[in-house]
């Protein structure tokens, strides 16, 4: 085990507080990220002292900076814990945490309520952290299987009103490398974490993703096609340069 630096547990950025958390990796190289609002900084087990507080002093920099561009306007982060909620374009989801006797752990939706049964045994075992992480799986699993037949009509009406294309299979992606794709054999891909930024910005994707069925590339022509459907789109794609990475 190799002890870490005393670091700060928040960046503090213009009005805005953001925690971090600073981890141990096995590998050669440190990492920083943003993710969910937190700063997430993964230190080379192979620095010394010195090195990672130099590193973290960098980290930390580079992070202030992306984070005072953020403007938290327009969404709200999911909050996936008991008594949490999470606000989407169409319903806000309340997030119920129960300990039962069962063995393994299910979530249901009830009424706007997501419910999550954790096996006592195994969240005894967990640290709260842990809990987390496995609460936010099933919270998520219900949302995106709930929230599937609003991304279809959504699609749906953009191609009708702009495309007229096929679209061979539309489905949510709980991807983190990219906001949506669309295959040659016309399957599209959107992000799941969209459905936490402003709806124009939802909608943007899908009009990007819609385009590709007219050009397969991001050539003149194909921001033509996109502008068609949404004129307005480059403030979708601001957006999503200057906030997309919080989106978790
Ligand atoms: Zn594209």
């Amino acid at each position: 085990m190799i002890s870490l630096v005393i670091y700060p547990k928040f960046l503090q950025v213009g009005e805005n507080t953001f925690p971090v958390r600073c981890e141990v990796s096995r590998g050669r190289s440190s990492t920083v990220k943003i993710l969910n609002g937190e700063v997430v900084i993964r230190l080379s087990r192979y620095a010394g002292e010195f090195q990672q507080a130099k590193i973290i002093e960098k980290f930390l920099t580079w992070a202030g900076k992306r984070l005072a561009k953020f403007k938290p306007s327009g969404f709200i982060l999911p909050d996936y814990k008991d008594g949490g909620k999470v606000f989407t374009h169409n319903k806000v989801y309340d997030i119920v945490v129960k300990i039962t006797d069962r063995k393994n752990n299910t979530a249901r939706l009830k009424e706007g309520v997501i419910e999550i049964f954790l096996g006592r045994v195994f969240a005894e075992k967990l640290s709260e952290k842990g809990r987390g992480v496995v609460v936010k799986k099933l919270a998520e699993d219900v949302i995106l299987k709930d929230q599937t037949s609003y991304l279809n009509e959504v699609v749906d009406e953009l191609n009708q009103m702009h495309f007229q294309e096929k679209v061979n299979l539309c489905r949510f992606k709980k991807t983190r490398s990219r906001f949506g794709s669309m295959s040659r054999k016309r399957n599209m891909n959107i992000s799941f974490r969209l459905l936490f930024a402003p709806r124009d910005v939802f909608r943007y994707v899908c009009v990007h993703e819609l385009s590709h069925l007219k050009e397969f590339n991001h050539s003149k022509r194909f921001w033509a096609v996109v502008a068609g459907a949404m004129p307005e789109y480059k403030d979708a794609e601001k957006w999503l340069r200057h906030n997309g990475f919080m989106l978790g």
